[in-house]
């Protein structure tokens, strides 16, 4: 099912050409780049780091010149310590390509990835990427987080025109990456169930192509957690197209609302804070999504307990607090830029009181077919957890280094740092909010 649906993104997709994933492929990567990438007879240049270089680097290597590709000496970043998305390696990677007119091949997970897709794209070359490892969503996305002086910023650059997966690379990669790709995954099923509100009020209408790419296969790619964590290159087919298509659908959506919800807000905050930013290797991107996953997985489901459609709306517009009130409550959350950032962010998703009515009234009017298909996204807390435990993924707070309490000072953050619409938004519209996070962490919850 992953293959047709890999068709079917390809050809909506802007930038991505070429998908290949299977067992043995790094032997074939020459051929299958020959005809694709290098049909025009530019000479290639491999990007890895050491540790890649080992893994797949050398043979991607020796099967381009196999092919006949014209092949330059490879650029070998060093792998230890890990190497940083920085804009001066990208700067590195541009010198090498534009002194020889050759195409980017990379060969690692995110960041030698990121690096040669924004040299690429300064360049205004299309490039291939050889994914190491089922570590996050990114392969097929558009766009290079990147850190300048301190500060993350996204790039713009287009993605990959061809990706090509090795099973049995992606499979003996370091166990805490896979439980980083089953993380990030995961949380399609909570992003999920945030679209589907934030279609229903018409904030962000669910586009029926990305919707299919990066949902149909995600049950399929979490259904074997213990043989991913065993390294059973045959167990990560799933997980690796699931990957895959979640960048296919940011790519035609142009956007990552299809790939993310709430649960990366917990991530970004975190990663704000540079959780994790001196452990080795870093704490990873997945790794801190998996707890914002389940918090939000936990979230939802004392949410659905409650009865939107009972809801007192007259008694909620009458709780509903002024912008002014709003935004003080941001300053107290919040410090420094951070605040000034979600002021503006929460402000384009507020709404008056009339707006209030209608919102909460769209709800109740429509929550007969909504409910079911929020609840047929989820997964019960405590599975999802056992899930993620079982891939070697974090499923309590303190696997990244926080406490409970950290997690739960988090949830009103989360709710005000982005402008998209979630479900932590319609609780404290209904007046809910408070009182569902306290439910959240009481006795018999996920982490108590
Ligand atoms: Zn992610």
């Amino acid at each position: 099912m992953s293959t047709n649906l890999i068709a079917t993104g390809l050809a909506a997709a802007s930038d991505t050409s070429v998908v290949e994933v299977g067992r043995q492929l790094v032997n074939r990567s020459g051929s299958i780049l020959r005809d694709s990438l290098f049909a025009g007879g530019a000479p290639a240049l491999v990007v890895a780091d050491d540790r890649t270089w080992a893994a797949a680097g050398r043979a991607v290597h020796e099967s381009l010149a196999a092919a006949g590709i014209q092949v330059l000496d490879p650029l070998i970043f060093p792998g230890h310590p890990v190497l940083y998305a920085a804009l001066d390696n990208a700067d590195l990677v541009r010198a090498h390509l534009a002194s020889t007119g050759a195409l980017g091949v990379a060969v690692g997970s995110g960041t030698i990835n990121d690096l040669v897709k924004l040299a690429s794209g300064q360049l205004g070359r299309p490039y291939a990427v050889l994914g190491t490892a089922a570590s996050m969503d990114g392969y097929a996305g558009f766009g290079a987080p990147m850190s300048s002086q301190g500060v993350k910023v996204t790039m713009p650059c287009p993605a990959p025109a061809v990706v090509l997966f090795d099973l049995d690379v992606a499979a003996a990669a370091p166990p805490t990456m896979v439980g980083s790709g089953y993380g990030d995954l995961s949380a399609k099923i909570p992003a999920g169930a945030d679209w589907i509100l934030s279609d229903a009020v018409g904030i962000n209408p669910i586009d029926p192509l990305a919707w299919k790419l990066v949902q149909s296969g995600v049950s399929d790619a979490l259904s074997q957690p213990a043989a991913l964590a065993a390294g059973e290159p045959d167990a990560y087919e799933g997980l690796v197209n699931g990957l895959v298509l979640s960048g296919l659908a940011m790519q035609v959506y142009r956007g990552t609302t299809p790939a993310s919800g709430a649960e990366h807000y917990f991530s970004h905050l975190w990663e704000l804070d540079h959780l994790g930013a001196d452990w080795d290797p870093p704490l990873s991107h997945g790794h801190k999504v998996a707890i914002g996953t389940l918090a939000m997985a936990a979230f939802y489901e004392r949410f659905l307990l409650r009865d939107i459609a009972t809801l007192d709306i007259d008694a909620a517009i009458a709780r509903w607090a002024p912008w002014g009130q709003v935004e003080a409550d941001i300053r107290r959350t919040f410090t420094g830029a951070l605040a000034d950032h979600a002021v503006k962010e929460t402000r384009a998703k507020f709404v008056d009181g009339a707006g209030l009515r209608d919102r909460l009234h769209t709800f109740v009017a429509h929550w007969d077919t909504l409910r079911p298909r929020i609840t047929a996204q989820l997964v019960p807390a405590k599975t999802l957890q056992e899930m993620l435990r079982a891939a070697g993924a974090p499923s309590t707070p303190e696997d990244i280094g926080l406490t409970v309490d950290d997690v739960r000072a988090t949830f009103p953050k989360a709710m005000y740092y982005r402008s998209r619409y979630t479900v932590l938004d319609l609780s404290r519209e209904a007046g809910w909010f408070d009182e569902l996070v306290d439910e959240v962490f009481a006795p018999g919850g996920v982490w108590s």
